[in-house]
């Protein structure tokens, strides 16, 4: 399945390129602009099993994407600035930069690049990666399968064996138990990875202690005038899955952690994995509720002025690690892909 739309991302893609049609699309599918998904900014592991690969890119790409962004006619702004002006339209399509998690390589390696650019950006902390208490369980599960060479688990009542040798087989082992994994509620989810990610020698911890900032890191941060700190609840659970009394707590202990920490006002949220199963009306709701200036998801799209409704269901670009392309980021940003793959829809 990731194989077929591997295969259909790239020929749309190859087919873009040859025709320039997004280029032609974009005045009509671009939007007043959009908000841009990152998370691990960090130089290049050569690695064949990287199934989390999607999830970063290097910091050489990162700099050339902000100066193609600039080339293309995107200023990049702060999200309050974009959010101000979002019911109306624009002369040129605003860019939002977001980076999620709170890893160290956000302040390492795309800090300095930021600074460069003299580019705006927001940063989503998770209080339990800044605390060391919560888990970063789909790393826990990729170094767990690139360790192991066969796995033995239990997910909900049943029992799973799967050999884990090459890195086809290792590969299929992760995509196996993440789907599986994504069926189950969150305690279940973490129990799991827990027991395989022990078998394997690791600690979670450690990974935690390894990738993430602690709250002196959070805070060299904040002191720059670039960085917006946002709120990307407690524990990084999937927040549909959780009770509505826990998911407030998420939502509402975070952001009262990290205004005590940092000392000012932190209202914008993104949710966690953020897709479409996991953060739903129930959850745009409650953050509307709590008074959250913002809330984005991982939904693809670009942002238009009925956008300026639905402040907290707000779609993001997502710069995908497997397709570091700069040619495949400017017809992303076209909003033609979108346009065409949201059937003409623009707010979700
Ligand atoms: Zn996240």
């Amino acid at each position: 399945m990731r194989e077929v739309k591997k295969h259909l991302i790239s020929s749309g893609f190859s087919f873009f390129r040859r025709t320039g049609l997004h280029r032609l699309a974009a005045p009509f599918t671009r939007g007043t602009g959009a908000i841009l998904m990152f998370h691990q900014v960090r130089p290049w592991i050569e690695r064949d099993f990287a199934p989390n690969r999607f999830l970063e890119i290097t910091p050489e790409f990162l700099d050339a994407v902000l100066t193609r962004l600039t080339a293309r006619g995107f200023t990049i702004v702060s999200l309050d600035a974009a959010l101000n002006g979002m019911g109306k339209g624009r002369e040129r399509p605003f860019a939002v930069l977001t980076f999620d998690d709170g890893y160290k390589d956000t302040r390492d390696f795309a800090l300095p690049i930021l600074e460069k650019h003299r580019a705006p950006f927001t940063m989503y902390v998770t209080t339990g990666f800044a605390d060391r208490t919560a888990r970063l369980w789909w790393i826990e599960l990729e170094e767990a399968i690139r360790r192991l060479p066969r796995i033995e688990i239990e997910i909900g009542g049943a029992k799973l064996a799967l050999p884990s040798a090459t890195t086809a087989e290792k590969s299929t082992a992760f995509a196996e138990i993440y789907r599986r994994l994504t069926e189950m509620p969150e305690q279940t989810l973490l129990d799991v990875t827990g027991r395989l990610a022990a078998s394997a020698g690791i600690e979670p911890a450690t990974l935690v202690e390894e990738l993430c900032l602690d709250w002196t890191g959070i805070e060299t941060m904040v002191r720059n005038d670039l960085c917006t700190i946002g709120v990307h609840t407690l524990t990084h659970p999937r927040l549909a899955k959780l009770g509505e009394a826990a998911m407030r707590r998420e939502l509402a202990g975070s952001r009262r952690r990290i205004e005590a920490q940092i000392g000012r006002p932190a209202t914008h949220l993104a949710y966690p994995l953020g897709n479409r199963a996991v953060a739903g009306e129930r959850e745009f709701k409650a953050t509307a509720d709590l008074g959250f200036a913002s809330a984005v998801t991982t939904r693809p799209g670009m942002i238009f002025p009925a956008h300026a409704a639905h402040r907290t269901a707000l779609p993001r670009v997502s710069i995908n690690g497997n397709w570091q392309s700069l040619d495949f980021v400017e017809i992303l940003l076209s909003g033609l892909p979108f346009a065409l793959w949201n059937k003409g829809r623009r707010v979700a």
